[in-house]
């Protein structure tokens, strides 16, 4: 079995290089995305293996089809990247990871939010200068406060554990509630009313794209805390700017962004042409923007690794293929 991989960072192939070998796969490793520009380099190849920003549509899965291969590997749980429909009319399997580390994910949001709310990152600045006026470094203590969890499904699970060890009061939405969990699920106005803290667990569907957006920010309290570290498409960027600038936040803590498919993932720091909201929010102090990185703990990355390759070996097998995206 040959696998073009693609979107390559040292730290793939440091954890797919020696699982594949035991496996007998042979992996090639692209640095470029798979996008319909690039889809002709797995000519010839078996799989595909692709990640969260990588661009399979329809073009580029037909291209694939004709050059050979036969399944596609994502290696991450979102599947926002590939046209499915396509995938499926081409006959080509969509295999993915649908859970590698849930809390490693949720424990990155709390990082978040405590770092907008401690203010840990300005406090870092200063200390490593030497200077320990603490002035301006002023949170909240979270025990009894109110977080709104939106999407408690495994990652938002996970956060409603962490809140409660705060000592917070978890309040929660979704559109398909865990009746048989003990979470309060209320309606979106009511989340957004009484909240003090808001993080975003669901996925990005026509449904959620842009639910976070001037009319939903207005029902929120003053000085509420968001987090994002689902998709950066479920926030309307520019209204967020809008409302950080009037001060509606106490603080943004942000993994994933909507213009991250052309930024992440690599040191931009040299570009000229930088998303102008995107670059005005990210000087504001009460916002922390990570590069998607939630995911990324030793146990994850591990976890990806030999899903995406058992995945290969359910197709090889005939076996029933768990983790088809359909
Ligand atoms: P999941 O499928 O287990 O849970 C998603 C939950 O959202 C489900 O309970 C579902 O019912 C709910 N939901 C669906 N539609 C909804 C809607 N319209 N409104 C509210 N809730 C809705 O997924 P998960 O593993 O918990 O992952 C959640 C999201 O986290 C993923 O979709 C992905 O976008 C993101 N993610 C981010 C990272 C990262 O590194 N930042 C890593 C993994 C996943």
């Amino acid at each position: 079995m040959k696998i073009a991989f693609f979107d390559t960072k040292p730290y793939d192939k440091l954890t797919f290089a020696p699982l594949a070998e035991k496996f007998g796969y042979e992996i090639t490793f692209f640095d470029e995305r798979l996008t319909p520009e690039t889809a002709a380099k797995a000519n010839g190849f078996d799989a595909t293996c692709s990640f969260v920003n990588d661009d399979v549509k329809a073009e580029a899965v037909q291209t694939l089809k004709d050059g050979g291969v036969k399944v596609m590997l994502l290696r991450c749980a979102g599947f926002d990247s590939v046209d499915l429909d396509k995938a499926k009319e081409c006959g080509i399997p969509v295999l993915r990871v649908p859970a590698y580390s849930p809390d490693s994910v949720a424990e990155h949001a709390a990082a978040l939010l405590q770092t907008v709310n401690r203010k840990t990152h300005l406090g870092f600045n200063k200390t490593r200068n030497f200077n320990f006026n603490i002035d301006g470094l002023m949170g909240i203590a979270l025990v009894g406060k109110t977080a709104g969890v939106i999407g408690t499904g495994k990652i938002g699970k996970c956060s409603v554990n962490i809140l409660r060890g705060f000592g917070m009061k978890v309040i929660a939405y979704d559109a398909f509630p865990d009746k048989s969990s003990d979470i309060e699920y209320v309606d979106l106005d009511e989340l957004y009313a009484r909240s003090d803290v808001i993080t975003l667990h669901c996925p990005l569907f026509p449904a959620t794209k842009h639910m976070i957006n001037k009319e939903s920010i207005a029902k929120m309290k003053d000085g509420v805390l968001l987090v994002n570290s689902s998709r950066g498409g479920l926030i309307n960027t520019e209204d967020l700017l809008e409302a950080v600038k009037a001060g509606k936040f106490r603080g943004v803590g942000l993994d994933v962004c909507e213009k991250e498919h052309e930024y992440f993932f690599e040191d931009r720091s040299n570009i000229t042409d930088k998303d102008p909201v995107l670059n005005e929010l990210l000087q504001d102090d009460r916002v922390v923007l990570t590069g998607h990185q939630a995911f990324f703990t030793e146990e994850a990355m591990t976890a990806i690794a030999e899903v995406t390759l058992n995945n290969l070996k359910a197709f090889i097998d005939g076996a029933e293929l768990v983790n088809e995206v359909k």
